[in-house]
């Protein structure tokens, strides 16, 4: 044995393994095999069971049921059951519920750090210092959601039975951010567990037991992507929250269409690590330990494309190769280990395949120089230099330890670099400039930006993507309201198909009473002809000919998109400067409301003091968002001490905009001026039966001093057009409000970039009472999460 003597020479680590023979008994105890909590029961483990390893001895340390048809059924019948009981409990006593588990998870926080250091491979560092401890954090600020929600929400309500499926990198933290938000607002919850790391689930759901949540309010069933698919498919589910892949966030985008499911995604990512000439370089490698090697780069929001500024790089790359050298790799329950195992073999084939083709692509990998152990699925950490943006390992996720690298010159470059990528998950800016790091961090399109720093989280921010790295947020105020849905409307009534189908207008259809309207498309801020050049006839109420509008067709949509995608300037003008547009928007329409409110009286055979009356309301809607322009402020969040976290509102870039029949007029307003008032373009595809209405109030947004593209309108065959919107990867937002069937097809169609859908699910609404509001405003901005440290 080693003196200390001679330890103190050589300053070598001694091993220092954490306990587990707490877990290791709890293991024995199940060692019949692991099934699922259902109704408030624990089932019977049945055949077959799949092994669980511990992936860095390749120990089988449980074995897993996999939950078919009959369990998820169950399952989603019991959380339909408890649901009504769970939500009139009221928010106090759910917050009682919630902080009962808090205290319970503190209570065994080191018997939960070594159980998911075992089934995970992740280190006892991270997981005794970091995961437990955020899961404990979760349930307490939800336990305090749970509290204020009826005051902090009024006219809210639970949305149901949600199903929610996560992955494997921090199994029980992304539980809690599934769990916490979700029964803190009264809905009730059937989970599955990714099944290569279920064993904390299980060990939550004893948890639940032992507090005496009520029975059915939680249920987890555990299986792989089948039963993942069994539940969120499932019919008796009302919300679908995942976090995963962004492959399988395709799939279920296209799974829920048309269901009339609420859908959150939280998905892979591609994270720039931006450095600066003037950042503190060896803070900044520090950050690469906690951005890439942390988790073994197992994290969505890895700083995984590191990005350096090209004057500092060779230095940044020295100190980066020999902190590299400094990294402790093996066994995760040793309290001095840096980096653990990699979660499967599966998952470190995937990786070294990866890496490979890096290789093969002409980059060059430093790795930390370390011995690995000879059982397990571990990969030695390191970093790549001359990648390219095109090389393969710079534009997919790798998931492992290895960062790649590029250079850049000029800040401006830098954010090109940063967003050259379909993902928008997180980024890192270092930067001892503040003015540099707050414009770099608000350039970058990410839901999250550290600047000076990496991978914090905090129950009280935000976290969630932008692009193909998902929709919806988790964390904070903005996360719990994914968990709300507004109090009933009065149902409407489902909203046929247009009964006009718009064909190019034959020759010689005459309009019945000689006004020739030869209508067109409003595109970049001019009236421009149909690029087929065809029109249709519209009728009037009578069925009479009251003029031609023009047939847009998929060149129509895309140039409308363009003009939209250059009006870029608008997101940034100040909200002041958008209000002022607006309320000229309405004194324009104020200036021709009898014109209006004939033309609609004939157009839909509404009573003169009704069409008037529509008017009215959309010149008292634009004045009222003109109103929100500037009102809807972001947040500085509480979050750790000596960070500034802020939630800064940000518009989606190009909305597509589909308006129904009913008060063509209003809902084309009411559609339009949300987005404009919080800084989108629209694309508006306008009532297709009574599209004169937008053909003349395009005349009334030419002399309203908006930007030419900001706004776009479109005629022709809504659910064509639609889906051409749906399609278009420059549309970041969709709302949609035409029949069921079209609800189905745009959510389908949006699943390719992702996009935000937003529909009223085909059911006609009262556009006066029921059109206007602040969710409407929150549903066209989304959110930004930055984090700014101060102090020395
Ligand atoms: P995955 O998408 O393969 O699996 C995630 C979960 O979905 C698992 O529980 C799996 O069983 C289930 N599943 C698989 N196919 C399904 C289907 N067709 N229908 C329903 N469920 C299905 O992802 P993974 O490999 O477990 O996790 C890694 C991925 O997760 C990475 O891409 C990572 O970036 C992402 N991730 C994202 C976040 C975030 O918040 N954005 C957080 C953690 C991980």
């Amino acid at each position: 044995m080693a003196s200390i003597r001679d330890i103190m020479d050589i300053m070598d680590y001694g091993p220092s393994p954490e306990a587990s023979g707490e877990v290791r008994a709890w293991l024995r105890g199940h060692a019949g095999g692991i099934g699922h909590f259902i109704d408030g029961a624990f089932t019977k483990p049945k055949a077959p069971l799949a092994d669980v390893l511990n992936p860095a001895t390749d120990e089988v340390i449980a074995r897993l049921s996999h939950a078919g048809a009959a369990e998820v059924d169950r399952a989603v019948a019991a959380a339909r059951a408890a649901q009504p009981g769970w939500a009139a409990l009221g928010g106090h006593a759910r917050a009682r519920y919630l902080y009962a588990i808090a205290r319970h998870i503190q209570k065994r926080e080191r018997f939960l750090a070594v159980l998911e250091t075992m089934d995970n491979g992740k280190t006892i560092r991270e997981t005794r210092d970091i995961d437990v401890p955020l899961v404990a954090r979760h349930f307490y600020h939800h336990a305090g959601w749970a509290e204020l929600v009826e005051s902090e929400f009024p006219g809210m309500g639970p949305v149901g039975v949600c199903g929610q499926v996560i992955p494997w990198n921090f199994p029980l933290l992304m539980l809690s951010w599934k769990v916490a938000p979700a029964l803190a607002a009264g809905n009730t919850v059937v989970l599955k567990p990714a099944d290569l790391t279920p064993l904390t689930a299980q060990a939550f759901a004893e948890i639940c037991a032992e507090v005496g949540l009520p029975k059915g309010v939680l249920n987890i069933v555990q299986g792989g992507a089948e039963t993942g698919a069994l539940v969120t498919g499932h019919k008796g589910v009302d919300k679908v929250a995942f976090t995963g892949s962004t492959a399988v966030g395709r799939a279920i985008r296209e799974q829920t269409a048309g269901s009339g499911k609420k859908l959150t995604l939280e998905l892979g990512g591609k994270s720039p690590y931006v450095v600066f000439e003037d950042a503190d370089l060896h803070g900044a490698v520090e950050g690469v330990v906690d951005a890439i090697w942390f988790n073994q780069g197992e994290v969505c929001c890895a700083g995984s494309r590191i990005l350096v500024q090209e004057s500092v790089a060779a230095r940044f790359f020295d100190l980066l190769r020999a902190r590299l050298q400094t990294l402790r790799v093996g066994d995760p329950l040793d309290k001095s280990t840096d980096v653990g195992a990699i979660v499967s073999h599966r998952q470190l084939t995937r990786i070294r395949d990866l890496v490979a083709s890096g290789v093969a692509d002409g980059a060059v990998l430093h790795s930390a120089d370390v011995d690995l152990p000879a059982t397990g699925s571990f990969c030695a950490p390191g970093f790549f230099t001359g990648t390219a943006p095109a090389h393969r390992v710079s534009q997919e996720e790798i998931f492992g330890p290895i960062a790649t690298t590029l250079t850049f010159r000029t800040p401006g470059e830098a954010v090109e670099l940063a967003n050259d990528t379909r993902y928008g998950l997180a980024a890192s800016v270092w930067s001892q400039d503040i003015d540099r790091a707050i414009s770099v961090a608000s350039g970058i399109k990410a839901g999250v930006v550290w600047i000076n720093g990496t991978n914090m989280f905090d129950a009280g921010a935000a976290f969630g993507g932008m692009r193909e790295s998902g929709s919806g947020r988790e964390g904070a105020r903005e996360g719990l309201a994914e968990y709300l849905a507004p109090g009933a409307r009065p149902k409407g009534s489902p909203r046929p198909a247009p009964g006009l189908v718009p064909v190019a207008a034959p020759q010689g259809d005459g309009v019945a009473d000689g006004i020739d309207v030869t209508a067109k498309l409003y595109i970049g801020g001019k009236q421009a002809r149909a690029d087929g050049g065809q029109s249709y006839t519209v009728r009037d109420a009578s069925g009479a000919g009251m003029g031609q509008a023009a047939l847009a067709n998929r060149k129509d949509v895309r140039n409308a998109v363009e003009a939209a995608a250059k009006a870029g300037g608008w997101g940034g003008v100040t909200a002041h400067n958008r209000a002022q547009v607006l309320y000229y928007l309405a004194e324009n329409l104020a200036q021709r409301a009898e014109e209006f409110a004939a033309l609609l009286a004939r157009a839909t055979g509404a009573t003169p003091r009704s069409a008037r009356a529509e008017v009215e309301a959309a010149i008292a809607r634009t004045f009222w968002y003109a109103a929100q322009a500037d009102k809807v402020d972001g947040a500085v969040h509480a979050t750790k001490s000596r960070h500034v976290t802020l939630a800064v509102n940000e518009p989606w870039g190009v909305m597509g905009l589909v308006a129904p029949d009913e008060a063509p007029l209003l809902s084309m307003l009411s559609l339009m001026l949300p987005p404009l008032a919080m800084g989108n373009r629209v694309v508006v595809v306008a009532s297709q039966s009574h599209p004169l209405i937008a053909a003349r109030f395009m005349q009334v947004v030419e002399t309203s001093d908006l930007p030419a593209g900001a706004v776009n309108i479109l005629t022709g065959a809504r659910d064509e057009l639609a889906e051409v919107l749906a399609l278009h990867d420059e549309v970041a937002a969709l709302w949609y409000c035409g029949d069921a069937a079209g609800v189905g097809r745009v959510e389908r169609a949006s699943s390719g970039n992702l996009k935000a859908v937003w529909t009223d699910g085909g059911q006609s609404r009262d556009w006066v009472r029921d059109g206007q509001g602040r969710e409407w405003l929150l549903r066209a901005r989304q959110v930004k999460t930055i984090w700014l440290p101060y102090g020395e």
